[in-house]
């Protein structure tokens, strides 16, 4: 039988962190419940099931949670997007602009064969700026990106639109 988990009730909103006036959408509780991870990864694969998804891509830190079940999920490699420095052989380097100056991500170079189909997972989608650095690393080194991923969109940030080329699909919206 079919037992329905509303995700969003794992999703705890905790005010003035990591600063006043904001609400963090902790993702804890989901990963703390085997149910619930589970049928996120589920939904997360079911989204983009017909895009023919040959990688995944995603940013450390809490992209990677939802990444490598995905991986696993839909049989296909991981690739992951990181500081500067982390990574050990030759990187691709973007850096983009935040409220307050700038962040900088990097991938390997031989990470991605040109014209391999990726989607981009991350937790969640505020403004896009993350994930749309991911999509302009894996376009660098060649990559088609068919989509991005999130477990949780804040719509008013209007993240979805910035990323609209990119297709997103998220499981749980807060406004
Ligand atoms: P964006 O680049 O879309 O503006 O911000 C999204 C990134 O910031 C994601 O990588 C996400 O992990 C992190 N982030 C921003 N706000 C939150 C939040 O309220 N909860 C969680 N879990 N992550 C957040």
């Amino acid at each position: 039988s079919q037992q329905t988990i509303d995700l969003a009730s794992y999703i705890r909103s905790i005010p003035n962190f990591p600063k006043p006036g904001i609400i963090f959408r902790d993702i804890t509780p989901l990963l703390a419940s085997p149910e619930a991870l589970r049928e996120t990864v589920r939904q997360l694969a079911d989204a983009v099931r017909d895009r023919d998804v040959e990688a995944i891509a995603a940013a450390e830190a809490r992209g990677f949670l939802f990444a490598a079940p995905l991986a696993l999920e839909l049989n296909v490699g991981l690739i992951p997007i990181r500081k500067p420095g982390k990574l050990p052989s030759e990187t691709f380097s973007h850096t983009y602009t935040l409220e307050y100056g700038t962040d900088t991500l990097e991938m390997h170079k031989d990470a991605i064969k040109p014209g391999t189909r990726v989607l981009v997972v991350d937790d969640l989608l505020a403004t896009g700026g993350t994930v749309e650095a991911c999509c302009r690393l894996i376009e660098k080194a060649g990559g088609i990106v068919v989509g991005c991923a999130f477990v949780i969109e804040l719509t008013d940030l209007k993240g979805a639109e910035r990323l609209a080329r990119y297709r997103p699909v998220s499981l749980i919206k807060f406004s």
